[in-house]
This record gives structure tokens, C-alpha cells and sequence, in this order.
């Protein structure tokens, strides 16, 4: 019997056995890889699917027992999405480099996650040799914290290493020595154009195919583990856009719409500006002559008497990372409001922003508003809980053209609803 044969054979004995694995993984494409670094890896599809790869040369010197408990590792990953949740996280980096690293890094976090989750602690013998399980333990971390929990953890204390794979080698970044159960082959995707949306269609897919799954599993009437049963809920569950998305297409919105107009009241008749994208816009006037306006002003308004803390304001300014920091005419001002403006400084970096918060509730944002309009900027980001006087009543001319609103969990939108965009934390 051939690799694949003996594959196909042993997911429909799972079947047979009301193993959920089974019902899960004939649902998913297999395909052969000899030049995997491990024996199995689930992996995304440029089409946005999922993929089961296996080495032949490993499978064939494994025990049935240890494919199981492999397989039951990689479903833990589909059933946490840690695909389309590592593929957001690089969505938001610049640089290949950092994305790769971040890869890694949230590779071993999935691993410290799942096999607590599924209690796999012991070694696990494959091809004649025993494959050790990556724990939290080896990291020096307590169990059962949620993956990005340990990422974080893992990227404070990462080391600079040299990155292998499709980049490396030879190029450096953040990164541990990793010596575990699966090496995710393949979940670094190069080339591709928008990991968002791919993000989207594998969460969509992984969706589809658990539903589908349990469907028949309940009908056979299986009985699912309870740590299993509540991923699976989870995994259910309408998707929730990440925040700091929706912020960045407001912004990349606004920003773009401000040059189609500058540029279309020079000429209607070139309309070819419409095909101009936000990375493209030239630097260059292509109208000799005239002087064109690029600078983009962006205020950050923080109100420091409510609850927002640092993090949450850095998060909500993750999307927009790349146009604050990168972009030379794009400027960024805060201004940190309580009864009046406390303070008010440039930023060049995200991480410049620093405040602190008072906590005391209640607040007048006007002023800050108000300040914000003078400063004549493009947009302003209004980080609050909207505990504030009605900006509603106040005119509009008196208020920044465009509003962002980011209410945090507790926050009140009320007073502030109809004067822009709220974007729920
Ligand atoms: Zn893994």
C-alpha cells in the first residue's frame, strides 16, 4: 500500500470510530512534499484553502499512533485558525523580513497553545526518531494563555537570528531556535499581494469545513471532547473584522480621495488619476507648473481622563503604521485632551505617543476638537470611551472635517455618533 493509500485509509478509520479527526481531515486535500522538514503541516492555499502536506519517507517509518497524534496536533491548529490569525499579523508588518520573523515567532506560540490544549506532552516517535513537543515550559511560560498571549511573550525575549526558508538565509531577524513537532511549512506565503483578504478566504474556508464536519459527526452522533467542543464554538463564531482594519481603510480612504480631488480639478479630462493607488501616487507633480499639495495631516486625539490605555491606542494604530511612519508627507499630531488641551507634540513614530491616563471619567473633548480643526487636518482619530460633553450639538464647521471615533468595550457613543465614524474596540 502506497503513502497517500495508507493516509486516506487511516482518516476513514477515524471515521469509523467516531474520532472527529477523521471527519475533519477527509474533508481536507493531502498532498505529498518530500522536501518537508517534518513528517506533517497543514498549510493555506494561494486559492484560500487549506492543505494537508506529509514527507512519504517519514509517514511510512511512523506507527499509526503517532500519525494520530500528529494529525491531532494540526487539527488544533486549524480548529484555533492559527493560519488566517498569523496571515493578519502579517498583513500590518513593512518588510518581508519582519514578517518572516514574526512567522516564526508565532509558529512556536501556536505550538505552546495547542499542545497544551490537546495535552500532547511527550515525545512523539517518528521515522526512528523522537520528535520533542514544544511547551510553554521550554520558554520559561505558564500553560493555557491564548497564542497571542505567547506571542507577545516570545517577542520580547526573541533573539536576533538568521531566518531560514524562502528570504533567508542570510538575512537577519527576530526569531528562537526551533526544534519542534511540525515546522508549518509553508504558512510564510511570499509574493502574495494582500494577505488580508487571503486572511479572510481561509478563515471563511476553515469555517466551512468545520461546520461541515461536525455536521455529519453529529448525526453519527459522536461525542466531541470538551476542549475541542468550545474551539470549535469559537471557531464558529461571525467573524469579527480586527478594529485596527477598519481604521486603516478609513484612513487609506481619506487619504486617497484628497489627492483625487487635487488632481481632478486640474483636468477632467485626465481621468487616469482615478487609476492611481495609494502606493503610486507620484511624487513628481504631472502637471509641470503648478505645486500640489501631498502633505496628509493626522491628529490624534487622546482623551486621557477615560480609560483607553497605551496599548489599545497602539493597536488601533498598528493598520496605519506604514502612513505615519513611513510616509514623509504624512503628518502626526497628538493631542492629549481632558478638560482642555494638556499637551500637544508631533510623532514621527507610533511608539512616541506616551500619556498618561487619569482615569477620573468625564471630559470636554470641544477644545481638543477645535484645536484639531485649526491644525486644518485631513483626519482625526478620536480615541475616548465617550464619556464627554454632546460634540453631536456642536456645528460641524467647527469640527475637523473627517472624525474617527475608536469607543472602547464600556465606552458611550452617544454624544458623538453623528459627527463621524465610530469604530467599536
Ligand atoms: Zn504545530
Amino acid at each position: 500500500m502506497n503513502t497517500s493509500e495508507r493516509l486516506k485509509n487511516l482518516i476513514a478509520q477515524y471515521v469509523l470510530k467516531y474520532n472527529y479527526w477523521g471527519y475533519l481531515f477527509s474533508r481536507i486535500r493531502r498532498r505529498a512534499d518530500p522536501g518537508l522538514k517534518s513528517i506533517m503541516g497543514v498549510a493555506p492555499e494561494r486559492d484560500g484553502s487549506i492543505v494537508l502536506l506529509y514527507r512519504p519517507e517519514y509517514l511510512d517509518n511512523t506507527s499509526d499512533e503517532s500519525v494520530l497524534t500528529v494529525l491531532e496536533h494540526e487539527g488544533m491548529h486549524l480548529l484555533n485558525k492559527h493560519i488566517p490569525r498569523l496571515l493578519r499579523i502579517m498583513a500590518n508588518e513593512m518588510t518581508t523580513i519582519i514578517a518572516k520573523s514574526k512567522a516564526e515567532i508565532w509558529n512556536i506560540a501556536a505550538d505552546c497553545s495547542v499542545n497544551v490544549q490537546a495535552n500532547i506532552r511527550k515525545p512523539i516517535p517518528i521515522n526512528g526518531r523522537n520528535w520533542p513537543v514544544c511547551l510553554p515550559e521550554r520558554y520559561n511560560l505558564p500553560e493555557d494563555k491564548i497564542t497571542e498571549w505567547y506571542f507577545l511573550e516570545l517577542l520580547k525575549t526573541s533573539k536576533t537570528i538568521e531566518i531560514v526558508g524562502p528570504g533567508g538565509p542570510g538575512k537577519k531577524g527576530l526569531g528562537y531556535e526551533k526544534g519542534g513537532l511540525d515546522n508549518h511549512a509553508g504558512w510564510q506565503l511570499d509574493g502574495v499581494p494582500d494577505l488580508s483578504s487571503l486572511s479572510r478566504k481561509i478563515d471563511g474556508h476553515i469555517q466551512d469545513v468545520i461546520k461541515d464536519s461536525l455536521k455529519t459527526f453529529s448525526k453519527d452522533r459522536g461525542t466531541l471532547p470538551a476542549h475541542i467542543a468550545d474551539l470549535i464554538q469559537d471557531a464558529l463564531a461571525p467573524p469579527k473584522a480586527p478594529y485596527y482594519q477598519i481604521i486603516r481603510k478609513l484612513i487609506r480612504g481619506t487619504r486617497l480621495s484628497k489627492f483625487k480631488r487635487s488632481f481632478t480639478t486640474v483636468n477632467r479630462k485626465r481621468t487616469y488619476v482615478f487609476m492611481i493607488d495609494d502606493k503610486h501616487l507620484p511624487m513628481i507633480s504631472p502637471f509641470p507648473g503648478r505645486k500640489r499639495d501631498y502633505t496628509f495631516k493626522i491628529v490624534v486625539l487622546i482623551d486621557t481622563s477615560g480609560s483607553m490605555r497605551n496599548e489599545d491606542i497602539a493597536e488601533g494604530l498598528s493598520g496605519v503604521k506604514n502612513i505615519i511612519e513611513k510616509d514623509r508627507h504624512v503628518h502626526t499630531t497628538v493631542l492629549e485632551v481632558d478638560a482642555g488641551v494638556e499637551k500637544e507634540y508631533r510623532v514621527k513614530k507610533i511608539r512616541d505617543i506616551q500619556f498618561n491616563i487619569k482615569g477620573r471619567g468625564g471630559t470636554t473633548l470641544g477644545p481638543g476638537l477645535f484645536r484639531a480643526r485649526e491644525l486644518e487636518c485631513d483626519v482625526c482619530l478620536a480615541f475616548t470611551d465617550g464619556y464627554t460633553e454632546t460634540i453631536n450639538d456642536y456645528a460641524r464647521k467647527d469640527l475637523p472635517k473627517k472624525i474617527i471615533w475608536v469607543i472602547n468595550k464600556d465606552g458611550d457613543v452617544s454624544r458623538v455618533n453623528r459627527t463621524g465614524w465610530v469604530v467599536h474596540l
